[in-house]
């Protein structure tokens, strides 16, 4: 048989972590740079609210205006400052996507234009002001690295100054111009700086002449249609454990209508740390089994999950490994652009209860574990068929991938963290 290489040339943005040693002092600087960063966030939504008919270049010139009017957000580069907007705009087109692809165009209309409508439509994602900031992001200016690349220095109003990176990641490889944005983040247990950087890579791809259909669910992480099962790592059920009571240890000290004593709060961070920790771990876990699939197949078909829908609900359990599969469909996402490989979302109705061999419904509840098909007397695991009509459908519809394209920048900025390597 012929055995043929696929060269995949992919534009990426890797990102690498730092953690952040400085002052006290400096922390909270970082800390009134985030909040004006939201502020010129939020600014800009409500600015559309008001306006529904700007567009992403009128926002840019609404933080001008802001930056004149306001002291505070003056002070925040300006290119940040346009980054800030960016997100705002982000939402605001996420929204517009969504009303094209769910509701008819009518009601999109009034959802913009009749604000008492909004409440109805939060299920398109209608742009909210969020409440609490995690982040600032810079772009190429307002800030400078050390010659050794070991000190980050800030350089806009908020005068951070000079901060340690420490980390185990060599900076020196890459050109400065190469480094894209550069962000300030919050987390419970410190400051991190993470560096956006533009890379182009070529690899070399043997295809695999294999495709795959998967099943996500609560027995197994994932089945696919060959019948192979993923298991759910044991990190989850422990991490359960914990954060149950560590949740638990937080409600007890909570005082309704005082201020807070100084237990809650440590019981508090220490919660955050531990969410922390598990999410961290969850990253690691999806990375690894995510690029695994990639590599060993070419095309991979699973259900288009949104985390909108999944995270919902209020059992911890569900909640947590919703998350994680999330987190593996983007990562699925992210390396199937790497590897040049297809990946395919498919609407996740009726693939457990139609029959994957003739095609008829066969209903079952959530603890049936066994289609058997009255139609055609076929016998298969439930998580098996699914992945199977997964699959099915996949392929029926490979004429139109790409319906479901990502931001690109989006994946690269949310996601990848300092716990895990890109690069191979
Ligand atoms: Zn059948």
């Amino acid at each position: 048989m012929l055995c043929w290489h696929l060269s995949v040339r992919s534009y990426q943005l890797l990102v690498y972590e730092f953690k952040l040693k400085g002052k006290q002092q400096q922390f909270n600087l970082i800390d009134e740079a985030i909040r004006t960063a939201l502020f010129v966030r939020n600014s800009c939504v409500r600015y559309w609210m008001d306006n529904p008919k700007v567009g992403k270049y009128d926002l840019s010139a609404y933080c001008k205006e802001l930056a004149a009017n306001f002291e505070w957000a003056g002070k925040l580069n300006s290119m940040a400052r346009q980054a800030s907007a960016d997100r705002a705009w982000a939402a605001i087109s996420r929204f517009y996507t969504n009303c094209k692809k769910k509701i008819p165009a009518k009601k999109a209309e009034n959802a913009v234009l009749g604000r008492p409508q909004v409440e109805r439509f939060s299920k398109t994602g209608f742009p909210n002001f969020k409440k609490r900031g995690h982040s600032v992001e810079y772009k190429t200016t307002g800030w400078k690295l050390s010659d050794e690349r070991k000190y980050l220095t800030l350089t806009d109003g908020f005068e951070i100054g000079r901060l340690k990176l420490v980390g185990t990641y060599d900076l020196h490889f890459y050109h400065l111009k190469d480094i894209k944005r550069v962000r300030l983040v919050k987390r419970a247990d410190g400051y991190y700086a993470q560096f956006c950087i533009a890379v182009e890579r070529e690899i070399q791809v043997e295809p695999s002449k294999k495709v795959v259909g998967l099943d996500v669910g609560l027995n197994h992480f994932y089945t696919d249609s060959n019948g192979d099962k993923a298991e759910n790592p044991r990190f989850l059920r422990k991490s359960e454990k914990a954060l149950k009571r560590l949740q638990k240890r937080v409600s007890k000290k909570f005082n309704k209508g005082k201020p807070q004593s100084n237990n809650y709060k440590k019981a508090r961070n220490k919660l955050a740390r531990k969410h922390l920790k598990v999410s961290r771990q969850r990253q690691d876990f999806a990375v690894k089994l995510a690029r695994c699939v990639i590599q060993s197949h070419d095309v991979v078909v699973y259900e288009d999950l949104q985390v909108r829908n999944l995270v919902k609900n209020h059992k911890l359990a569900k909640s947590i490994s919703d998350a994680s599969w999330y987190q593996f469909r983007c990562w699925l996402e992210y390396f199937g652009k790497v590897y040049g490989k297809i990946t395919i979302a498919v609407p996740p109705h009726w693939t457990s209860q139609n029959c994957s061999n003739c095609g008829e419904t066969v209903v079952k509840t959530l603890s049936t574990r066994t289609h058997e098909c009255p139609h055609c007397q076929t016998v298969l695991d439930r998580d098996d068929n699914a992945a199977l009509n997964i699959l099915a459908q996949g392929l029926s519809t490979a004429g139109h991938i790409g319906t479901n394209a990502w931001g690109e920048n989006d994946l690269c900025l949310e996601l990848v963290t300092g716990s895990t390597k890109l690069t191979q």
